[in-house]
C-alpha cells in the first residue's frame, strides 16, 4: 500500500511548470461541428431532447454519426429551415413554434428541450435565444427551453457538450450561504464510469457528490460558492467560466486517465474535502492496482513508439500525457482544437519538453510535418485516416476515443489498447 505514489504532487498547493511556445495555425481545418455532441449527450439526459434547427445536411450528419442506434421514441431530431428571404423570417419563428409545439404535446415525457442552432444563413438570421424565452415561457411548469450552438462556424466537434452545459448552468438552483461544501463531477460520462466515481467517492468520505449533467432534468444540481468541481473532460471551459461565475471553484487536477490520471483527479477531491492521507491511498489502491495491470500488457507494444496528434477532440493533450507517462510512447506533435492553459497546465507540465504543442490547425502544413516525421501512429478524423493509411502510416480514428469509455481506473486497460490496437493489426498485416 505504501509504494502508491502519485507521479505529481496533486494538491492545490502546488504550481505545475509553466511550458514555453506554442505553434499556433488557423488555416483550414478538418473537425466535426459542435452538433456531433448530441449523439452522447441524448444518452445522457434521459427526459431532454435535442431539437436542431438546422439544414438537410445537419439532420444527414446527425443520421449517420447516429449510426445503427435506432430508438422507439427519439431523443433528437431536425427542424429543417428552407431558404427563405429576411421577410419569411416571421414565418419561420411561427413554424419553430409550431414544431415545438407538436412535439411537446406529443411528447409530455420531455422535460428539457434544446434548440441547437447551426450554420445555415437562415438559421444565424432566427433569434434561437428568444425563441427559447418564448417558448419556456409558453410550455413553463412542464418543459424548460434552453439554446445553445452546435453550428460549425462556432464550435468544433466536443465544444458542442461545453455550449449545452453552459446553457444550463444559469438555470441551475443556488445552493444555501452557509452549506457543507460539495462535489459536482462535471461532463457527461458513461453511466458505468459515473457510477464507478461516485463509488469511490462515498468510500472516500466525500458525501455530497452531484453529476452535471445529472441523467434528468430535475435533478441537476445546485451550484453556488460551496461547489467545489472537478472537469472529468477537458473541453469545458465556457462550462467552468459559467461555473465560476455562480462563485463555484475548480479544482485543478490531471484528467481521469489512466492510474496517474485517475489517482491524481481523486487526490485533488481527497484535499478539497479535507480527507486523510493514507485513508485515500487505501481506498484507491486496489483500482490503480488494477489499472496498472491492466495496462502493463499494452507498454510492451507501445514503449517508445511515436505518436502524432492531429487536432479533434480537445483530448489530445491528457491522452498524450497518458501516452507519455504510463506507457512509455514518445508524442512527437499534440495538436488541440483550442488550448485552455489554465486547465491544462498539469498536462502540459508531463509531457517531454521536446513534444510539440499546436493550436488551432492548418491542415495541409500539419499533414506535411506528419510525413515527414512518419510517426508509428497518427491519431486523426474519419476523412484524414484514410489517406494516411494509403501512404502505410498507422492512423487511429479520434472519434473512438469520445465515444468508448476511457476514464478513470477499470479502463485505463481498454483506453490502451486502442492505441494498442491499430499498431497489432500493422503488425499482422506485416507478416
Ligand atoms: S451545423 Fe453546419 S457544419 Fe454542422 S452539419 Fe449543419 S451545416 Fe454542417
Amino acid at each position: 500500500m505504501n509504494a502508491l505514489t502519485l507521479a505529481v504532487p496533486a494538491g492545490s498547493d502546488c504550481a505545475p511548470a509553466v511550458r514555453g511556445a506554442v505553434l499556433r495555425e488557423r488555416g483550414q481545418r478538418e473537425v466535426f461541428c459542435g452538433l456531433t455532441g448530441i449523439i452522447w449527450l441524448h444518452r445522457k439526459v434521459q427526459d431532454a431532447f435535442f431539437l436542431v434547427v438546422g439544414s438537410r445536411t445537419c439532420a444527414h450528419l446527425l443520421q449517420s454519426a447516429a449510426g445503427v442506434m435506432v430508438f422507439a421514441e427519439p431523443r433528437f431530431g431536425t427542424a429543417i429551415i428552407e431558404e427563405r428571404d429576411l421577410a419569411g423570417m416571421v414565418d419561420c419563428n411561427a413554424e419553430l413554434d409550431r414544431v415545438v409545439d407538436r412535439l411537446l404535446a406529443r411528447r409530455p415525457d420531455i422535460k428539457l428541450l434544446f434548440l441547437v442552432g447551426s450554420c445555415p444563413s437562415e438559421v444565424i438570421k432566427l433569434d434561437l435565444s428568444r425563441a427559447a424565452q418564448r417558448l419556456s415561457v409558453k410550455h413553463s411548469g412542464a418543459t424548460r427551453v434552453l439554446n445553445y450552438s452546435g453550428s460549425g462556424i462556432e464550435t468544433t466537434f466536443t465544444e458542442g457538450e461545453d455550449a449545452c452545459l453552459a446553457a444550463l448552468v444559469p438555470e441551475l438552483a443556488a445552493t444555501a450561504p452557509g452549506d457543507a461544501l460539495e462535489l459536482m463531477i462535471v461532463g457527461a460520462l458513461p453511466d458505468v464510469v459515473e457510477d464507478q466515481f461516485l463509488r469511490l467517492f462515498a468510500q472516500l468520505g466525500i458525501a455530497r457528490v452531484h453529476s452535471f449533467p445529472a441523467r434528468r432534468a430535475g435533478a441537476m444540481p445546485p451550484a453556488g460558492p460551496n461547489t467545489r468541481f472537478l472537469l472529468a473532460q477537458p473541453f469545458l471551459g465556457e462550462t467552468a467560466r459559467a461555473l465560476e461565475d455562480r462563485g463555484a471553484v475548480r479544482l485543478d487536477a490531471l484528467f481521469p486517465f489512466g492510474a496517474e490520471g485517475t489517482s491524481a483527479w481523486l487526490h485533488a477531491a481527497a484535499v478539497a474535502f479535507g480527507i486523510d492521507e493514507m485513508h485515500f491511498r487505501t481506498v484507491i489502491a486496489p483500482g490503480r492496482e488494477r489499472a496498472k495491470r491492466a495496462i502493463a500488457h499494452a507498454r510492451e507494444q507501445l514503449g517508445g513508439k511515436s505518436i502524432f496528434f492531429l487536432p479533434d477532440s480537445q483530448l489530445e493533450l491528457p491522452l498524450a500525457r497518458f501516452l507519455a507517462q504510463e506507457l512509455g510512447m514518445v508524442p512527437l506533435e499534440v495538436g488541440t482544437p483550442y488550448l485552455h492553459r489554465a486547465h491544462m497546465a498539469r498536462e502540459l507540465a508531463l509531457l517531454p519538453a521536446e513534444t510539440v504543442i499546436s493550436e488551432g490547425q492548418d491542415v495541409d502544413r500539419q499533414l506535411d510535418r506528419v510525413r515527414a516525421a512518419r510517426p508509428d501512429l497518427t491519431v486523426c478524423g474519419l476523412g484524414l485516416a484514410n489517406p494516411l493509411e494509403a501512404e502505410g502510416l498507422t492512423t487511429k480514428w479520434a472519434i473512438e476515443l469520445v465515444f468508448s469509455p476511457i476514464h478513470g481506473f477499470d479502463q485505463a486497460g481498454d483506453l490502451a489498447d486502442l492505441f494498442a490496437r491499430p499498431l497489432r493489426r500493422r503488425d499482422v498485416l506485416k507478416v
